[in-house]
């Protein structure tokens, strides 16, 4: 190596604490979250491992594939799961999730809060209010709701809290976080069976509680997704994250004007719980919908969910009215329709916004 090459510089202590102040004001909460050294995924599975424990019992709510994949863990975990599962063109109500609690006893709920494979959206403060009224601990997977809608993490009581930027917030999938509150660190230092020394250990990766910024850096960290991630949540900083979640807010609501003008229909059956993030469109009868590949942002369904919905991918960047027109453009072609009609129930939507 010559003497003029400076190498690469691994993670200051400076960029980590900012890492994790970014995450904290961006879930509204006094705590440091735990920075997650890979995809969200493993924070999930992290915390899956950390609560589950044989004599526990957990109810996890499924409302799409990832919900699923998380009482799997549990239950690897030991605990008994109890499950509210709901079709995947619906949203769980609160009247199921009560009723679940009254009959199983819990001591902890889990969800998803917001699914970009189905399009729904879980009425998360209402689900969290009435695990409160039970005591229970909460664990929300807000991957796909961060930055597409409110997420205030100390204000709603949520104990844990999964999110990564590679959803609405347009950033890395390489490092993400889970905040846990104070309640939450005694649910995991209560468990015997959490892990340690394990990279799904979260209780290995228990940040300073009394505000203090932290006094290393984690070895485990990736040093140029961190970076990439502080100039991800810097730009949501800049931005705004009102303006982000309405950018969001307004890709769905032009999204789902510029299907209806085309005749076809959402696959979610109720308008007030669409995900922000996608729009998903019902095939039924519409055989010319049933794509095999990507078209940009316009996508097969998932797993059981293929050839029984279009998903339309209206997140981060594409949280725009360009991304949302391509992409009804490209329904219109497969539907043998002229776009026009669509294009302008789009820009209706978008009104004098219309150069976001
Ligand atoms: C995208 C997503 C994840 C994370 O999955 P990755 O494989 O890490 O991208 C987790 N949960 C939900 C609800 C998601 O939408």
């Amino acid at each position: 190596m010559s003497q003029e090459h400076k190498g690469f510089v691994p993670l200051l202590l400076s960029e980590f604490n900012t890492l994790t102040s970014l995450f904290s004001k961006l879930l509204f909460t006094q705590y440091p979250p735990v920075i997650i050294p890979g995809e969200a995924i493993l924070g999930i599975e992290a915390m899956a491992a950390g609560i589950s424990a044989p004599g526990r019992t957990i109810l996890n709510i499924v409302t799409g594939p990832y919900g699923s994949l998380f009482g799997k863990w549990l239950e690897r975990g030991g605990a008994t799961v109890v499950e509210v599962k709901v079709p995947f063109d619906e949203v769980v109500t609160v009247e199921e999730v009560a009723a679940a609690i009254e009959r199983y006893k819990p001591c902890a709920l889990s969800f998803v809060q917001a699914e970009v494979v189905t399009g729904g959206s879980n009425p998360a403060k209402e689900i969290l209010n009435i695990a409160h009224d039970f005591n229970l601990i909460t664990v929300m997977d807000s991957v796909s709701a961060v930055g597409g809608e409110a997420l205030l993490v100390d204000e709603w009581g949520v104990d844990f809290v999964a999110v990564g930027a590679q959803k609405a917030l347009a950033g890395p999938n390489g490092v993400s976080a889970v905040s846990i509150s104070p309640r939450g660190w005694e649910f995991l230092e209560s468990n015997e069976n959490a892990p340690r020394n394990s990279i799904l250990s979260l209780l290995d990766m228990k940040p300073s509680q009394n505000g203090s910024a932290s006094v290393r850096v984690p070895a485990n960290i990736p040093t140029l997704e961190a970076r990439a991630l502080i100039s991800a949540l810097t730009r949501i900083e800049e931005e705004g994250l009102a303006q982000v979640i309405k950018r969001h807010e307004l890709s769905a609501s032009s999204a789902i004007a510029g299907i209806k003008a085309l005749g076809v229909e959402p696959w979610q059956k109720d308008s007030k719980y669409y995900s922000t993030l996608t729009t998903t469109v019902r095939i039924s009868q519409e055989q010319n919908l049933r794509i095999d590949q990507p078209i940009g942002i316009v996508a097969p369904g998932d797993g059981e969910l293929f050839g029984n919905l279009l998903r339309i991918n209206h997140f981060g960047a594409n949280a725009c009215r360009q991304s949302v027109e391509e992409a009804i453009t490209a329904l219109a072609q497969l539907l043998n329709q002229d776009p026009d009609h669509a294009i302008k129930a789009i820009r209706l939507i978008w009104g004098n916004e219309h150069d976001q």
